[in-house]
């Protein structure tokens, strides 16, 4: 039932849970968005940027953001996966919620696997939770890990979903607010024809020759 839900009736979804829970009212309260000039990792500039992460620094707002998420969710999961160190803290509070196992990802020369002693079982239920889910890489890399186990994984639950287009996992991706990223390529980037300083999100200023 769960990939039966188009693109429309997904959204008249998320917008009824929104006037429960006034998620970008949140945000906007903390300065998780931030509208500027920022570089990005992937060397493209974009205008907004949103950091979950501050929101997250306080465990009663983890733990009702992770309750969202849930209602997002509602099958049982045995596992939930964060995929990134930014996504720890939202699966273990997505994990409490559902009775699930929390764990988590490393990167060792380059591959994502797990360490720490963490293993998903044969044949178990993996909800990936994702902080901020951009290109879809880190999920997609974690989709591999949980079918390299033998696992299943069931769904994407996303504090922020700025993905661009359909990232073609096939499983159900929800999140709490739905906001695809604006990306300028560095020569011809409308905001440094502004002249506006550029910025490393959570960084602060970078120095004015850095471009
Ligand atoms: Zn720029």
């Amino acid at each position: 039932m769960e990939n039966d839900l188009n693109a429309t009736e997904e959204k008249k979804y998320f917008m009824a849970k929104m006037r429960k829970f006034d998620f970008v009212s949140l945000l906007r309260e903390h300065g998780a968005i931030q509208s500027g000039h920022f570089l990005l990792p992937n060397g493209f500039h974009t205008q907004t940027y949103i950091q979950p992460s501050v929101l997250l620094q306080y465990p009663h707002l983890a733990r009702r953001i992770a309750g969202e998420l849930c209602s997002l969710f509602p099958d049982e999961v045995n596992v939930v996966l964060a995929p990134s160190a930014g996504s720890i803290v939202i699966a273990q509070e997505v994990a409490r919620e559902k009775g699930a196992r929390s764990i988590y990802t490393d990167r060792i020369n380059g591959v994502m696997l797990l360490r720490r002693d963490f293993r998903i079982n044969e044949g178990e239920r993996v909800l990936i939770a994702d902080d901020v889910l951009n290109s879809g890489r880190l999920c997609s890399e974690a989709m591999m890990l949980v079918r390299g186990y033998g696992a299943r994984t069931t769904g994407i639950a996303a504090i922020v979903d700025r993905s661009t287009g359909d990232p073609g996992f096939h499983v159900p991706i929800r999140s709490l607010l739905s906001y695809p990223l604006q990306l300028f390529y560095a020569a011809s980037c409308p905001l440094c024809e502004q002249n506006i300083p550029l910025t490393v999100p959570g960084l602060g200023r970078l120095p004015d020759n850095f471009r």
